[in-house]
């Protein structure tokens, strides 16, 4: 059975082609960032965004190291990513790791109603076939708030438009982080 980090990212793999347009919503130290760099390849791009100038700097370090030029970094909240979206833009896959940046102030951590408006953003510029990767930490405080908001709102969404997935080890103790995949029809 594959690990969440593992799994997370077969998920993007099966659907993300060279040439497209992604989001990392939370770049934290940049290794899904340099993850879907490297899937989207040279004539693709990858659209990361932050609210910590620290994860920001951290990403870009770890980018200049790979030479990777495909991705532009933001320094905003993932709520307001329209503001860096073309209107008719096609996004083949997102990938949104929740909870704080590691090693750093615990009390910075997404929170539900800002991921929620990032989703459904995401989801109306998503490509048929598409994926939204979430991977839910939710051991910290804020996070269990964090996590019934958006399973709520994701079991919530028309199973005509979308099929949700979730992927997660059921015996594993102190809140094991799991895995929601949103995919559009
Ligand atoms: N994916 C990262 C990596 O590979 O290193 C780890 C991400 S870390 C678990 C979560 C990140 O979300 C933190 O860096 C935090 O600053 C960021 N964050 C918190 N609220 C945010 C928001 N509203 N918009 C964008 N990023 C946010």
């Amino acid at each position: 059975m594959k690990s969440i980090l593992n799994y997370s990212h077969h998920l993007l793999e099966e659907i993300i082609s060279p040439g497209e347009t992604v989001i990392d919503a939370t770049c934290g130290n940049g290794n899904d960032t340099l993850f879907l760099s490297k899937l989207v390849g040279e004539t693709g791009e990858v659209i990361a965004l932050d609210i910590q100038e620290q994860a920001i700097d951290n990403t870009d370090q770890l980018l200049v190291e790979h030479h990777c030029t495909n991705v532009s970094l933001v320094l905003d909240s993932h709520e307001n990513i329209e503001n860096y979206l073309f209107k008719d833009i096609e996004i083949g896959g997102a990938i949104f790791n929740l909870g704080y940046l590691p090693k750093s102030d615990k009390s910075i951590i997404t929170k539900g109603e800002s991921t929620v408006r990032a989703i459904d953003t995401i989801l109306k510029h998503l490509k048929k076939n598409g994926r939204i990767i979430l991977v839910v930490y939710y051991g910290h405080e804020g996070g269990q708030e964090e996590k019934n908001t958006i399973l709520k709102h994701v079991i919530s969404l028309d199973q005509k438009q979308y099929s949700v997935l979730q992927y997660g080890f059921i015996n594993q103790k102190n809140n094991p982080p799991f895995i929601i995949a949103i995919q559009k029809k």
